[in-house]
Formats: C-alpha cells, structure tokens, sequence
C-alpha cells in the first residue's frame, strides 16, 4: 500500500479541543507537534488511539498554557516531562522534547531540549520518529518516512546501542513489525542480530513492561511470523519458559474473521506465565482454555460451559495445536451450548436425594447431558435417574 508521503489528516487532528490545546502552546511561543504512534499511524491510514504531543515548552510552561487555556493539565510522568491534558475524555500526553543523559538499559535519566533532533533521535524506531504540525505537515528528522513506506521496522541509530539503553525495545521490535511490518520482507536483519545478541539483558527488566509489550504483539493481527523470530533468537522462552510457537501460525490461518484475542494465542503458546502479570480473569480464563484444548468436549458443551466468546477461542486453539480442522458449524454450535439450560434441577432429584448424594447426582447427569451434545431432555436424564 502506498502511503501519502508528507501530510495527515484525521478526526482525531482535526478535532477542535486538540487545536485549541496546540494553539495555545503556538501562541505562548513554544512548537506544538503530534509524534510517534498517531502520525505512524495516519500515514499508515490505521487508526489512531492516542494522541502525543512533543513540545519544546518544559513541562511547567505547558502546565502553566495548557490551565490558563482552560484545560486540566495533570502531571502524569512529570520525571520524564510528560502532562495529560484531557481533551473531551480524550487523553493528550505533552511530553516536552528530551535527549538522554544517562541509560542503564531498564531506565534514562534525561535531559529537557528545545531541539526536535535531539528528541528523535532517542526514540527506538525510525517509523516511531515522525512529527507533523497542527495542519498535518509531517517533519521527519531522521528519514522514517521511506522505512514507514517500506513497512521497516529499524532501530534509530546503532541497533545494539539502542538495545543497551534499553532492553524492552527488543520486546517493541517485534511488536511493531507484527504490527506494522512487511510480513514478505521479514524483520530488519541488523535488528533481528541486535536482539538475539543482548536477549539476556530482558531479564533486567520489569515484568509489568515485558507483560505489556507481550500482550501488544499477540494483540496484532498476525504475531506468528514475529513470535518464530523471536523463538529463533531465543528471546521467546526468556519471557515465557517452557513456550512453543509451533501452534501461532495455524492459529492465525483459523482464526480468519475472529477478533485478535491475546489470551488465546497466549493459551496455544503455553509456557509458564506465572511471571506475567495477568488479571485474576484473564488467569481462570486462560486454565479454562488449557483445560478445554486438552477436553475432547463438543463445541456445545464447550459454549455452555464456558460462554460463547471463551468457547470460540478453546475451539480455535485446540484444532491449530492438534492440527486438525474446525468442527463444522463450530460459531452456532458454541453458541447454541452458551444459550443452553441443563434441564434438571436439585428439586428434580429431592427429596430422595440429599447433600452429596445429591451433589453427585446432579453432577453426574449433567455429564450425560453433556456427552449427548446438550439433546438429552429432562424426562430423558431422570428416567434412569
Ligand atoms: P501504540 O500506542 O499504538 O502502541 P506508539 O508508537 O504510540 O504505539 P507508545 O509505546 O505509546 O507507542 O510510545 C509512544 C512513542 O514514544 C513511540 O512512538 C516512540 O517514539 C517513543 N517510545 C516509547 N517507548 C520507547 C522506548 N522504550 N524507547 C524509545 N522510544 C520509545
Ligand atoms: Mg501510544
């Protein structure tokens, strides 16, 4: 796809709350750019979920522009010069241009700049180094537009240098080009031996970080060629031992049309996940679907015992790691087991039947009604009951 080379546009630029904070920063003197991820994405026609903004005002100057515009600056990251302004429930990040003094490959100690160079050049990426002004002219200091145009994801500057400042952009490397690579060109060779080279340096770094990126990569539309790399290199199971990527790519082929739900790649890579940091939800959903991958279980059964959308995902991940093809009518199978009531209650059975007996009882024809791919009916379930 050929991308429109120097200018934006967008809602997300043009709404006039965002203007208005831009121009407020414009008329006390100081530049107002939006950069990384949301001109990235213009460019790229994908959508933009945040908006940054890099100024060369410190942080107390756009504290001082963004309250007297009216806005309710908040000082989110004020260590690294970065004020939220709350556009319209939008959240605006206003990170003043920096350059870094000092890296120990987990954290920077950095330095506020007034000049846009210095600023790009300490950000990972060349396509993650791209500006554009109020009316969407784009700037480009460090030439990521013809890598942005060639879906590259490249290191800005030396690869390993980079990696040495800061160990997660190995992670970020492979997220952004699940995200954003040419998945026929495969990844940056220079920057593929950078990360292989320095893996060992992820152990330093904090497991909130290396879960976030991790859930951004298996978030992206196809993960699979990313995640194979990152086996090769090594670098998988150091985030998550024991993992096999072998069952990624048959996933993404079945999952055609489904959501990009990270839980379910996660739950066909296994490993051990104990050191991420996953919700008490995501944690009982993702035992649900190991269990159920390794359940011989008809989709119905699956639906009515773990929901539609849970369902959808345990079947998918069980055919990609068994090889095997979706069941036919799988989506209104799982559906169907999802609406489903088992028709017995423990008023059926009492009083013969009391506490565990019962318990058991109830237990045990569910089973059946189960195995009958939810057809049993009542009558049917309690005449040998
Ligand atoms: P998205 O939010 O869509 O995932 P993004 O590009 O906005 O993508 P963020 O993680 O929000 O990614 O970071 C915003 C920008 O800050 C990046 O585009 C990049 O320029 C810079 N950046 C973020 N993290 C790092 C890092 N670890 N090293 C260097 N630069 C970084
Ligand atoms: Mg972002």
């Amino acid at each position: 796809m050929k991308i429109v080379a120097d200018r934006i546009a967008g809602d997300w630029m043009s709404d006039p709350g965002t203007q208005d904070l831009m121009r407020s920063l414009e008329a006390a003197g100081y530049k107002a750019l939006f950069v990384g991820g949301c001109v990235r994405n213009a460019l790229l026609r994908e959508p933009v979920s945040d908006v940054d903004i890099s100024t060369d005002a410190t942080p107390d100057a756009v504290t001082a522009i963004a309250a007297a515009a009216g806005f309710k600056p908040v000082p989110t990251g004020i260590d690294h010069g970065t004020v939220t302004v709350v556009v319209q429930g939008k959240p605006h990040e206003i990170t003043t241009f920096r350059r870094d003094v000092e890296t120990d490959g987990r954290r920077a100690v950095v330095a506020f700049s007034t000049r846009i160079e210095e600023d790009a050049q300490r950000r990972d990426f060349t396509m993650n180094a791209l500006y554009a002004d109020r009316q969407g002219q784009v700037i480009d200091p460090l030439h990521g537009l013809p890598d942005l145009q060639a879906r590259r994801v490249r290191f800005v500057g030396d690869a390993e240098t980079r990696i040495r400042e800061d160990y997660l952009r190995i992670l970020r490397f492979f997220r952004f080009h699940a995200a954003y690579g040419d998945p026929d060109a495969g990844l940056d060779a220079e920057g593929l031996a950078a990360c292989a080279a320095l893996a060992e340096g992820l152990d330093g770094i904090s497991r909130e970080r290396i879960h976030a990126e991790l859930r951004k990569l298996l978030s992206a539309r196809d993960p699979a060629p990313s995640v194979a790399a990152m086996s090769h290199a090594g670098i998988l199971t150091r985030i998550l031992p024991g993992a096999d990527p072998r069952g990624l790519a048959p996933l993404v082929h079945l999952e055609a049309g489904e959501d990009p739900r990270w839980l379910r790649r996660l739950a066909v890579l296994g490993g051990d996940t104990s050191d991420l940091r996953l919700s008490k939800a995501e944690m009982r959903d993702l035992s649900a679907l190991r269990a159920a991958v390794e359940s011989p279980a008809t989709p119905a059964a699956l639906g009515w015992r773990l929901g539609e959308h849970l369902a959808r995902d345990a079947i998918l991940a069980r055919a990609a790691l068994l090889e095997s093809p979706l069941p036919g009518n799988w989506r209104v199978e799982a559906t169907r087991g999802a609406k489903a009531r088992f028709p017995v209650t423990a008023a059926d059975l009492m009083p013969a039947l009391q506490g565990e007996a019962l318990g058991a009882r109830l237990k045990q024809l569910e089973a059946r009604w189960l195995a009958s791919d939810l057809a049993l009916t009542r009558e049917e379930l309690l005449k040998g009951a």
